[in-house]
């Protein structure tokens, strides 16, 4: 039982630095395929991602009053 419980733990562990990488990758992501895209991909949208040709739209965060 204590090896499943180490184990357990050890997956968490893995877990959370596989997240503290991603976070400190600050390029934006495909968030289709994940494929990591140029930093000045998000200024020019919509583009289609390179890897997966998933178009993707710039972030409508409901707050533009043009
Ligand atoms: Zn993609």
């Amino acid at each position: 039982m204590g090896l499943f419980n180490r184990l357990g733990r050890e997956v968490e562990q893995f877990k959370q630095t596989a997240s503290d990488a991603a976070e400190e990758n600050k390029g934006p992501q495909c968030p289709a395929c994940d494929a990591a895209l140029p930093a000045d991909f998000l200024d020019d949208l919509p583009a289609d991602c390179p890897e997966c040709g998933t178009t993707l739209e710039p972030a409508d965060d409901g707050e533009s009053n043009d």
